[in-house]
């Protein structure tokens, strides 16, 4: 028999927790399926298993995750952490896999909140060895107190990049230098975003807070950071870039990476849903209603998935989509409104500073764009030449996008890299065609399914 749920959440981040937090509450049965071993998501990754000395590293926004756990005790939950979503179909059945068996299940409404993924920093050298990105030093750091005892360089932009930072150096972790590439004309364009912004002082002091701290440490740091280069025969060994105007070099065992943060779009992608490009953010969102209910009935985002938005807006967001996934009516849903609107009022002046340099957008031709399949930025710029339109044909010409992440990683790089070549929008170039599985299946998880009834409907 296949089973059915009610609702079904996919993500155990703040917004799949709090959306069963609102569905149970009002009576709802729930299942959450979540990839991760413990629950928290990307923010509050392993907070049920830090002790106190590593929450304090963490710092005060990761020990509030805390207070989300409560919904794994709550009656009707079905927690199922360590589980893949690798397909929904539009009829509400989800193929997941769970202790190396495929699992299918239906549902009457779904809400994907599976969150964000780093945008990629494509630059000469960034796949060798010993480059990697901040967020998977990050998930060291919270998953196991790991951190690499050589000294690290950090590169690249945006809020995050100087949390990690500070949770590093609170880590007792070297930081040799931050090479910041943030452009120096984005400090002038995102001030007109500043008056807005202070609704949400809150964050601006974070943020005054963590500069002070890594200044206080003598960290060097190099701002306005451009035409970077990594360099090294086997793995990295020196970071060049220039910066106020003079060439530098840096030694570098390790280089950490990181230029924001971007929706992971893989589930809607291949649902077909509409998605809309945010020239701000750069990046595609899902449609949406007032709820965050997609153009299929039934099925919701919420959260970072659905545009970035942070933490606290996306667990409001959760709610919401909870509310209506559980038939509210339609004032139910205004107090969290408001506190969204609230919630949100520091975005465009993030997004504005931290909108990443066009370096890195549309990297040159030496770059590699799809690591998996190995095709560099000129590659993908020959195909437009010979009448490539969109980033679905690059996988004819030259299987960018076909390796195993099915393009998460590079196709917001060659939406770009086509726009630009054809002198159009990304909005106008569009996006892969996602087809499920959308994470790699084999066929020994696959052989448990047919020991299940085919789904109805
Ligand atoms: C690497 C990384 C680190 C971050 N660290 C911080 C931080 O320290 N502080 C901060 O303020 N913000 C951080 N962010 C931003 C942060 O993710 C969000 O603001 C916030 O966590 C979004 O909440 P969410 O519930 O929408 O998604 P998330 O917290 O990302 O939760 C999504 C969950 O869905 C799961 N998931 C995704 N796809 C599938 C699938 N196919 N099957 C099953 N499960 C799936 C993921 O494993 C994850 O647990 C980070 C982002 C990233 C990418």
């Amino acid at each position: 028999m296949v089973e059915h749920v009610p609702l079904l959440i996919v993500g155990g981040g703040p917004a799949g927790l709090a959306a069963a937090d609102t569905a149970l509450a009002r009576g709802g049965k729930v299942m959450l399926l979540d990839e991760q071993p413990g629950p928290g998501g990307q923010i509050y990754r392993n907070i049920s298993d830090t002790d106190e000395d590593r929450r304090k590293i963490l710092g005060p926004d990761y020990a509030q995750g805390t207070s989300l756990l409560g919904v794994l005790e709550r009656d009707g939950l079905r927690y199922r952490p360590g589980t893949t979503v690798w397909e929904v179909t539009p009829e509400r059945t989800v193929y997941y896999t769970e202790g190396g068996q495929a699992r299918v299940v239906t549902a009457d409404r779904i809400i994907l909140a599976t969150g964000a993924m780093e945008r990629p920093m494509p630059f000469p050298g960034w796949t060798l060895p010993g480059v990697m990105t901040c967020g998977a030093a990050q998930i060291m750091l919270k998953a196991g107190g790991i951190f690499a005892a050589e000294g690290a360089v950090l590169a690249g932009s945006g809020p995050l990049l100087l949390l990690i930072a500070t949770q590093m150096l609170a880590a007792g972790a070297r930081i040799e230098a931050i090479v910041e590439t943030t452009p120096a004309r984005n400090y002038m364009t995102a001030l007109a975003y500043l008056p807005r912004a202070l609704r949400a002082a809150d964050y601006l002091r974070k943020g005054i807070a963590m500069t002070a701290t890594l200044r206080r440490a003598g960290i060097p740091w190099y701002k306005g950071a451009h035409g970077l280069q990594a360099l090294g025969a086997d793995r990295v060994e020196v970071l060049r870039f220039t910066a106020g105007g003079k060439p530098r070099e840096l030694a570098c065992k390790l280089l950490l990476l990181h230029q924001g943060v971007v929706p992971n779009v893989q589930i809607t992608r291949s649902l077909w849903l509409d998605h809309d490009w945010d020239a701000m953010q750069r990046a595609w969102r899902p449609r949406l209603d007032e709820w965050g209910e997609t153009g299929l009935a039934g099925i919701f985002v919420a959260g970072d998935g659905a545009g970035i938005v942070g933490a606290k807006a996306s667990a409001i967001q959760g709610r919401l989509a909870a509310l209506r996934a559980t038939d509210a009516s339609a004032g139910e849903g205004a107090p969290l409104r408001r506190a969204l609107s609230r919630e949100l009022a520091i975005r465009p002046f993030l997004d504005r500073l931290y909108r990443p340099a066009m370096e890195f957008l549309r990297p040159g031709d030496g770059t590699i764009v799809c690591r998996c399949e190995e095709v560099a930025a000129g590659q993908i710029r020959e195909h437009v030449r010979i009448g490539c339109l969109g980033p679905n044909q690059t996988k004819a010409y030259s299987r960018a996008g076909m390796g195993p992440c099915q393009g998460r990683v590079c196709g917001l790089s060659v939406s770009e890299i086509i726009a630009g070549a054809r002198g159009v929008s990304p909005g106008e170039v569009g996006y892969y065609r996602i087809r499920p599985p959308i994470k790699p299946v084999t066929i020994s998880e696959l052989a448990a399914l047919a020991e299940e009834d085919e789904p109805t409907g």
